[in-house]
């Protein structure tokens, strides 16, 4: 054991679903939560005779990802019959995209741990139809919900570069912040809208011997949590059975597993299909898709500087954390907003903090973005400026900003009303100051002194000119003016 040594293999599918108005082949809506079967019509339930018609949009979106995540777009596509015989199927095939796919190879960059980033290749991207629901309700019986089937969903394969379960997550995470800010998917993992199966296995250094062990492919993951969890599991297993029965890929088949949230484990579904079983071929129902160079132009231009550019760009150009700047770049609206306030002349760093110690807890706490809470670039770089100036503290900023969200009122006035500005005139400041260190000779004298109790002393005289002007003064004035004074 002691001198084995193994490196963590992971390539992701992934499996996103495409905000457009109707599903992929028929007009009918896209739904979640709706009464079943209530969003069907004779093509997504599979009748004969019924034919499928492309929806635009979705090729638009998939293209739009694909230009994003450095792929290539095909010139020409085509739609494939993936077979298969489930409930949840009506047609018994899945129209997918074989060996046409719209786009790649291409390629993700993700942020690690230690602030570096990251290339992982992208093997391919393409469209396909999304399955119904089968419902396990009370009883001795199933039931199939068809309100899903025919909801595009864009595939996207990635090549074995994931090294661990934190680069898994960091991954997914990351296609999520990239789809949003696209505006193709609202990736909200709930409804379903992102769901992943790592492949996941491990590449065993023993004695100087290499063993592979087999992969298993983890199906359906809808968590962040679960992805990491089961790609943590999975390695400790496949440790495990190759330290018991030595069973390399050579040996066992490709399998495919499930997850359990409740005891955290992968289970055996079963061993894995190959294309063949899946008899593609051409969708006789559907033409070809021939992406131009001018369609292709046209949606080139609506691609925008991706997250992790511009989280990057912040650490680089405003000198943010590399934490804050992952908080403000988290989605699109919220890195706008900052951007509209910096280009109004705030500070960075000041609007940072107001945004992420005020401003997203509370849009949070309302369920809405920044915008949506009714606040002003403008307005909230004015207030960085306000306390910038010393014309407030960066408390009351918060509370200031708070207050705005509430009252919709401009900084200036709120800070009036609620009693905020802060005493900066050094001459009236002076007097207090003078009148303090009367009242307190000792603490003055220990001041000035220095040692030990200098330190202490000096607290006590600024809390002192603070409770006398009822917390108002600028501390920075006012410690300024002690340091005229107790030389
Ligand atoms: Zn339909
Ligand atoms: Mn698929």
């Amino acid at each position: 054991m002691s001198d084995l040594t193994y490196k963590v293999i992971v390539g992701l599918e992934i499996h996103v679903q495409l905000n457009t108005r109707t599903k992929m082949f028929c007009s009918c809506a896209l739904s979640f939560g709706e009464e079943a079967n209530s969003r069907v019509c004779p093509v997504c339930l599979g009748l004969p005779g019924a034919l499928p018609v492309m929806n635009r949009q979705a090729v638009e979106y998939a293209m739009l990802a694909a230009l994003a995540l450095d792929c290539p777009v095909a010139e020409f596509t085509k739609w494939d019959r993936k077979s298969y015989y489930y409930p949840d199927l009506p047609k018994n095939y899945q129209i997918s995209q074989y060996d046409l796919p719209l786009g790649g190879p291409g390629s993700i960059e993700i942020p690690l741990e230690d602030g570096t980033t990251k290339k992982v290749r992208i093997r391919r991207a393409h469209l396909e139809e999304d399955a119904g629901k089968n419902v396990h309700a009370a009883g001795s019986f199933s039931q199939v919900d068809l309100n899903r089937a025919g909801t595009p969903l864009l595939e996207i394969v990635t090549e074995p570069d994931l090294n661990g379960p934190e680069q898994v997550r960091a991954l997914a995470v990351e296609l999520q912040r990239i789809v949003r800010y696209l505006g193709i998917s609202e990736a909200d993992m709930q409804k379903g809208h992102m769901r992943f199966e790592p492949n996941v296995n491990l590449v065993i250094d023993r004695a100087g011997q290499q063993f592979k062990t087999p992969i298993a492919e983890v199906k359906n993951l809808n968590s962040f949590r679960a992805l990491e969890r089961s790609v943590a599991y999975e390695i400790r297993r496949q440790l495990d059975d190759f330290l018991e029965t030595g069973r390399t890929m050579q040996m066992g088949n490709k399998s495919t597993r499930g997850w359990n949230d409740v005891h955290e484990a992968t289970v055996l579904q079963r061993e894995k299909e190959e294309a063949h079983d899946y008899r593609y071929f051409p969708d006789p129902d559907l033409v070809p898709v021939v992406t131009t160079r001018q369609w292709l132009d046209e949606i080139r231009s609506r691609l925008c500087e991706l997250p992790l550019q511009r989280q990057v760009r912040y650490v680089q150009a405003y000198g943010l954390s590399e934490y804050d700047a992952g908080v403000l770049t988290g989605d699109r609206s919220t890195a706008d907003f900052f951007e509209q306030a910096v280009g109004s002349g705030g500070d960075p760093k000041r609007i940072c903090n107001l945004l992420t110690q005020v401003g997203l807890k509370l849009a949070n706490e309302r369920g809405r973005d920044l915008l949506g809470l009714g606040l002003e670039p403008n307005a909230v770089a004015t207030l960085a400026g306000m306390i910038d100036q010393g014309v407030i503290s960066a408390s009351a900023g918060n509370t200031i900003l708070q207050a705005m969200v509430e009252t919709g009122k401009k900084p200036e006035t709120l800070a009036q009303e609620l009693n905020l500005v802060q005493k900066s005139d050094a001459g009236e400041l002076e007097g207090i100051v003078d009148q303090v260190l009367k009242e307190n000779a000792a603490a003055a004298a220990d001041v000035v002194a220095g040692g030990k109790k200098s330190q202490k002393a000096r607290g006590f005289l600024l809390g002192q000119v603070m409770q006398k002007t009822k917390g108002q003064a600028n501390p920075k004035v006012v410690s300024e003016i002690l340091n005229r004074k107790l030389r």
